[in-house]
């Protein structure tokens, strides 16, 4: 594969030609273009709304077949699909409570056994049952191995031959490196595969294997793991993906995510703003959009030159944490606090008292958050004469107007040290102001 890339760039690139231009940004295009070439693995399955589509999952013990199916089953369920989970796992010790677990947590319909031991028959009757039960999309989680081993492509091949499913899904496990090839091409041997989703890419792993298994495959990546949680999986875009594998950011991915938790008609938001009322409710309602937000590492991997990991697991699910906190104090506020903008109201020590035993939370923990919303009373305050976009203008506009002293004061400070002070924020400024 390495030489079909570097032969093809090489054909691609004439450098004889590039006189006067950036040699460097000429190969780095067709680099990209080329690796984009290389997953690109064909149209993907697409399920039909209404009609049973079955989707059958693959891989070996410990990718994150289960993790996965759950998220895929969620991920359609928000959608307005009827989602349902069979686990024909009768391998692995507490497969189904596992599986029975997930899809509780996740609201979602599920079939398995404690007794029978033959997944062929747990899968033809879960299949049968969410068909008879009008569900549009079911989903069949697998067993695995630790390796590749006939058992286990036998297992599948009778799984595939009774559940006939529409699509088989692959999942490889994001940081497995050069097996991938050889795993992916075994699972197509035995079953055929339809489509490829990549699991745990929040860790090291930039995901090198996913080039792999479309090339054993020959089918598109749809789907990649980031994360445990439910809702850490994204939908696969090859330009975004190839972008954060040599490291230039994904600035679409970024605006994506930031777009998709944004309120899209804020016209009121923005003429509170600009009257410079910022109150305890707005900043309830800008801890809700970062928390569906999903975590904040995840966001940072697509900003050019950060990987997923620069807060540390450890600041990420302390600053998580503080913005439950927060959330919990506000939740006891009445209506009339909420829409203060009055600081001096809400330092009334009776007022104090009745937050905390209100919330359970600690007195100082009620402090904190009032200076919090001070500091971010005060960033607004100074956005007040700025022009904002209105009607259909959302946030990222607003983001857009920013300039460099007011995001570096929305920034809680440790994150700007992290992120390489001023400076680097400079930098990132002008990339996006580049698009
Ligand atoms: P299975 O044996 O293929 O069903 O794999 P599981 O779904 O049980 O996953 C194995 C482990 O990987 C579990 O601890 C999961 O929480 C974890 N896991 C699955 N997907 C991801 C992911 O995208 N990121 C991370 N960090 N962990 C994952
Ligand atoms: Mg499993």
């Amino acid at each position: 594969m390495v030489a079909r890339l570097r032969n093809n760039v090489k054909k691609a690139v004439k450098l004889e030609d590039a006189a006067g231009h950036n040699t460097r940004r000429l190969i780095e295009r067709a680099v990209f273009r080329e690796l984009c070439g290389m997953l690109d693995g064909g149209e993907p399955f697409r399920p039909k709304k209404n009609r049973p589509n079955v989707v059958m999952f693959v891989g070996l013990q410990g990718n994150g077949k289960t993790t996965t199916c759950t998220k895929f089953a969620y991920h359609y369920k928000r959608k307005g699909w009827k989602s349902a989970l069979v686990c024909a796992d009768t391998y692995r010790a507490g497969a189904f409570d596992q599986l029975r677990q997930n899809a509780t947590k996740a609201g979602i319909p599920f079939f398995g056994s404690y007794t029978d031991s033959d997944p062929v028959n747990i899968a033809v009757e879960g299949v049968e049952r969410f068909k008879q039960a009008g569900h549009d999309m079911i989903l069949v989680d697998t067993s695995g191995r630790h390796k590749q081993e006939e058992a286990l492509f036998e297992e599948m091949r009778a799984l595939h031959e009774a559940v006939q499913p529409d699509d088989t899904v692959f999942v490889l496990d994001g940081s497995v490196g050069q097996a991938a090839f050889d795993q992916a091409a075994a699972f197509r041997k035995a079953v055929g595969v339809g489509s490829v989703i990549v699991t745990k890419l929040d860790g090291h792993a930039k995901g090198g294997g996913a080039l792999s298994a479309v090339a054993a495959t020959q089918s598109p990546v749809t789907f990649l793991g980031t994360g445990e949680h439910i809702d850490e999986f994204e939908a696969f875009d090859c330009k975004g993906f190839v972008s954060r594998l040599l490291g230039l950011g994904d600035w679409k991915g970024f605006m994506t995510k930031i777009e998709e938790v944004l309120p899209k008609d804020d016209d009121e938001l923005i003429e509170k703003l600009q009257e410079g009322k910022f109150s305890m409710r707005l900043l309830y309602e800008q801890y809700a959009n970062i928390q569906k937000m999903g975590p904040v590492g995840q966001v940072m991997s697509m900003i050019p030159g950060f990987n997923s990991d620069f807060l540390g697991k450890g600041a990420e699910k302390e600053g998580q944490l503080k913005i439950q906190r927060f959330m919990t104090i506000m939740d006891s506020m009445t209506q009339a606090e909420l829409d203060t903008t009055d600081i001096k109201v809400l330092l009334e020590p009776s007022r104090l008292t009745r937050l905390t035993r209100g919330s359970g939370r600690h007195p100082q923990e009620v402090a904190l958050l009032v200076e919090e919303y001070k500091r971010m009373a005060q960033v607004w305050g100074r956005m007040k004469n700025l022009k904002l976009p209105k009607g259909g203008g959302n946030m990222s506009a607003l983001n857009r107007n920013m300039n460099l002293q007011q995001m570096s004061k929305m920034l809680p400070p440790q994150v700007l040290n992290q992120m390489g002070g001023m400076g680097a924020l400079q930098g990132l400024l002008k990339q996006m102001e580049n698009g």
